[in-house]
């Protein structure tokens, strides 16, 4: 990449002497293609690299008979969708809406159609059976639902499944939500970990993208959050119009004081769901240069202040184990329940269809799936290294085979991985971080034409 300007940002901004501004320059020198920064996309779901291979009702027919089959003892995670948010904000690109009429209604009948759904899975062999490492609540705004429905949901899932005394209970929500009563409901029912979508803490940032909270009044809520004993972990995303880079790292700064446990870093996402506001603000013609010094400038300052690269883009404390988004690591199967939720079994990956047709089929005694693929020779025998990958540390045995030494050379020479001088294993850099779905692509199609072409 060109040096003048990384030079010039250099000299327009005033980095925390915490930041290894070295470290950033050598990531940027060595970069080159096919690493394209303004070409960067996120990793893809199995079946958004490739078509589902089954529709929604051959893949219940394969899950009712595989998951019978697997080891009882194997522990599971639980994933629950909850399409709901109190507004639609018009920058995100989540499955989620807004209930305009009769929500109370609407809410009842989709937690009637989730224990319909969750009593589908657990007839299923000894799966009610297997140990629940953690039941994660995602969405939307899973606190939308209220203390009783949202209660109520809970007892089903633990009629139903082996959650036990080491289950995590986790769940996203927005400080707008978490009212007193919410907190209260949610401490009684065993919950300890909470992520927050803290989006940005600059106020007039807050005001264009309509979050309803000031800073102080969500410093505030995280704070009570954090003092209840919980882990509390935030999204924070870069690329928002209004922000400044110094207003990212005073965020953090910010959240680090009172507690927070771990961060998740996004960049802001273009999708069909949120292309008003990104034509709006003109977002299509941004820099994305800028928005991956910004990264790279937040991810240094976390590790700089202490937290671990856990994932590609979270940086977690001591405390905070996000069991959700680690789950392929332990080597689990996760149950996914509700409307476009995704879930696998063993190399069996599924997907829920849209709350329409969810309302629709849930009541006809299918658990509501739009459709099942499972895992190739390739994919299954790259997912340890695309798992490890996804996590930002690779063990060296991972890309010992000859198959993949020239990919494994091209991502040290353009400083993706680099060693770790403490036991040679492999880390995933702030350029490796950005890269990640790219290099996913790449390993895959790299493999694949090889096979091909040995037959
Ligand atoms: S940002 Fe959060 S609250 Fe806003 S629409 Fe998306 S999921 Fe809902």
């Amino acid at each position: 990449m060109e040096p003048e300007f990384l030079d010039e940002f250099l000299a327009n901004h005033s980095l925390p002497a915490e930041v290894e501004i070295e470290r950033i320059r050598r990531e940027w020198l060595a970069l080159r293609p096919p690493y394209d920064l303004t070409a960067r996309h996120l990793p893809l779901p199995i079946w958004a690299r490739r078509p589902f291979t089954e529709s929604g009702t051959e893949a219940w027919h394969h899950l009712t008979h595989e998951v019978p089959a697997l080891d009882p003892v194997l522990p599971l995670c639980i994933y629950v969708h909850i399409p709901f948010c109190a507004d639609r904000c018009e920058f995100c690109d989540c499955y989620s809406f807004r209930l305009l009429s009769h929500q109370q209604a609407h809410i009842e009948q989709y937690v009637d159609l989730l224990g319909q759904e969750i009593q589908l899975w657990s007839r299923l062999g000894t799966l009610s059976q297997r140990p629940v490492s953690t039941v994660h609540f995602g969405g939307g705004t899973p606190t939308c639902l209220g203390p009783e429905p949202f209660a109520r949901l809970v007892q089903l899932l633990r009629n139903h499944f082996a959650a036990g005394s080491t289950t995590e209970w986790a769940l996203e929500s927005t400080v707008s939500e978490l009212s007193p009563e919410m907190m209260a409901c949610l401490d009684g029912l065993g919950f300890s970990r909470l992520h927050v979508g803290v989006q940005s803490l600059e106020d007039p940032v807050r005001s264009i993208i309509r979050r309803r909270a000031p800073a102080r009044v969500v410093l505030e809520r995280i704070r009570e959050a954090v003092e209840r004993g919980w882990i509390v972990s935030v999204d924070l995303i870069y690329g928002l119009p209004g922000q400044t880079l110094s207003g990212l790292l005073e965020d953090i700064r910010s959240l680090v004081t009172i507690g927070v446990d771990g961060f998740s870093l996004y960049e802001l996402q273009v999708s069909d769901r949120n292309r008003r506001f990104i034509q709006r603000h003109r977002l299509e013609e941004r820099d994305r240069r800028h928005n991956y010094l910004w990264a790279q400038v937040a991810a240094h300052y976390l590790l700089a202040l202490g937290y671990r690269k856990t994932l590609f883009n979270h940086f977690a404390g001591v405390q905070d184990t996000n069991l959700y988004f680690t789950f392929p690591e332990r080597g689990e199967d996760c149950l996914a329940l509700g409307t476009i939720a995704d879930g696998v079994f063993g190399d069996y990956h599924y997907q829920h269809v849209e709350y329409a047709a969810y309302s629709r089929q849930v009541p006809t005694g299918v658990p509501g799936l739009g459709g099942g693929l499972r895992r190739n020779a390739v994919e299954n025998r790259m997912q340890p290294l695309v798992t490890a990958l996804m996590a930002g540390r690779v063990p060296r045995r991972l890309v010992a085979d000859p198959i993949i030494h020239p990919l494994s050379q091209r991502w040290q020479e353009t400083q993706l991985l680099i060693p770790d001088p403490s036991n040679g294993d492999l880390l995933l850099t702030g350029s490796g971080s950005w890269f990640v779905g790219h290099m996913i692509s790449e390993l895959m199609h790299h493999v694949e034409a090889l096979e091909q072409e040995t037959g």
